[in-house]
């Protein structure tokens, strides 16, 4: 029987100084307590209390690479020999830029921030300044982080909620504190419904300034696109004057080097990229059209960040997609054709052990939940799914050596190997025995 006694401590002390005892508010809900890293290696972590992990946390999605990459690890001990961050212009900048437009396909030019969310508020940002026009259309039950406008709570259950033209459609605000105006440019579609898109788009395109969705339904379900919707978005984008944004903040440098947009062969006009892009360290970037991205050039849209592009983190982004574009690809073909085992493996242990659930993967990201199911393909069937179960199913995995993010999402890092994967279906099948 593993103990969390020093984790448990430590949360106890953190809570006294730093708000909700941890630094982002979706640590706190793991069970049986926010546990307390001590070190880290390739597949696996270790918590103050000595408990070692296979991690498939990742970090919520950036440790590409694995924890404390050899390589990544120099390249960024590098860098800091030669300073932080300068405030002035460096190599590494024009390095890293010239290699996302070598490897993401619609990237024309780039700028560079420090997350996900700063990524996406520029990408809005750009939209309407592009068009002309205000409203965003964004879907149920993707993330784009935490900013204001854009903010609504996920995975919302009100599906029933389609297009409407009624200002009072009482999207729901993320959070207190956020301004009840904040979400007024907002309207919210269900996803992969080509005709609530096609009708929406054509009344209102007038005044819908962007498009922003993710590619793969990550943040609720790993749900794929139906075939055809996103080339759809793109037609009907194109033909309306609507800026396309894919939100690639998870599937950017996972799904492929070229991202989804890569690996479905999409042109978006405009992607965001976080996460894996910097193997760990804090960066994103906004990627595409010239014709848009000159709006910064020009100075006519604002894109201001301290930190932004600093030392440290080209030097890891341009590590990190170094290393994942080796070998052709070799990086990509490990991770699929692993968590691809594995995936198959939990079908197998679920069907064994009689436990309706479902798994979806894509490359190296799956989600897999407890619902009575065949199949989980959108918003509304998802939404069913057993959460409280799989946050007990998580605790037991931890129990076994396995760390897992209590929502059903699931990486895999390239230091992943098949021990690991073997490991993991082994603990499963324990776990499964206790679950039923
Ligand atoms: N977009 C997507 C699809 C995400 O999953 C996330 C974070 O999970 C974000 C944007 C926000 O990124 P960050 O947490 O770096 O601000």
């Amino acid at each position: 029987m593993r103990t969390y006694e020093q984790s448990i401590a430590k949360h106890q002390a953190a809570k006294q100084h730093l708000a909700g005892g941890v630094a982002s508010s979706l640590r706190a809900s793991m069970k049986p307590t926010p546990l307390y890293a001590k070190s880290a290696k390739a597949a696996c972590i270790t918590d103050v209390d000595g408990n070692t992990y296979i991690d498939y946390l990742l970090a919520y999605g950036p440790l590409i690479l694995g924890h404390a990459h050899d390589g990544l690890n120099e390249s960024i001990h590098q860098a800091l020999l030669n300073g932080a961050t300068y405030g002035l212009q460096h190599d590494g900048e024009i390095k890293l830029a010239d290699l996302l437009t070598e490897v993401l396909p619609c990237a024309e030019k780039v700028s560079l921030s420090g997350s996900g969310t700063e990524a996406v508020m520029l990408a809005l940002r750009l939209s309407r300044a592009y068009t002309n026009k205000t409203k965003v259309v964004r879907f149920h039950g993707h993330y784009h982080g935490w900013s204001d406008s854009i903010f609504t709570s996920f995975p919302s259950s009100d599906m029933s909620q389609k297009a409407s033209d009624d200002r009072a459609a009482a999207i729901p605000p993320g959070t207190f504190g956020q301004s009840e105006n904040s979400l007024d440019d907002i309207i919210l579609l269900p996803w992969n419904d080509p005709e609530a898109l096609e009708s929406t788009l054509r009344t209102r395109g007038h005044e819908i300034a962007a498009v922003i969705t993710e590619p793969v339904m990550c943040n609720s379900g790993c749900i794929q696109p139906k075939a055809g919707y996103l080339a759809l978005m793109r037609k009907l984008t194109q033909e309306l004057n609507i800026v396309m944004i894919m939100d690639e903040v998870i599937t950017g440098f996972r799904l492929s080097l070229g991202g989804a947009h890569g690996r479905f062969d999409i042109r978006p006009d405009l992607v965001v990229i976080g996460k894996a892009m910097g193997g760990g360290i804090a960066i994103s970037a906004v990627a595409g059209n010239a014709e848009i991205m000159k709006l910064v050039d020009e100075g006519k849209v604002s894109h201001l960040g301290t930190l932004n592009g600093n030392c440290v983190s080209t030097a890891a982004a341009i590590a990190t997609i170094s290393h994942l574009a080796q070998d052709n690809g070799a990086a990509y073909k490990h991770m699929e054709t692993l968590f691809t085992e594995l995936a198959d493996g939990i079908r197998a242990l679920l069907s064994k052990h009689s436990i309706p659930g479902v798994v979806n993967q894509i490359g190296p990201v799956m989600h897999m939940m407890f619902i009575d199911a065949i199949e989980v393909n959108d918003f509304e069937t998802f939404n069913k799914r057993d959460a409280a179960q799989y946050t007990r199913f998580a605790e037991l995995m931890l129990e076994e050596g396995v760390l897992l993010r209590p929502n059903g999402l699931w990486y895999i890092s390239t230091a992943h190997q098949s021990a690991e994967i073997e490991a993991t279906l082994r603990a499963m099948d324990r776990v499964f025995v206790q679950l039923t």
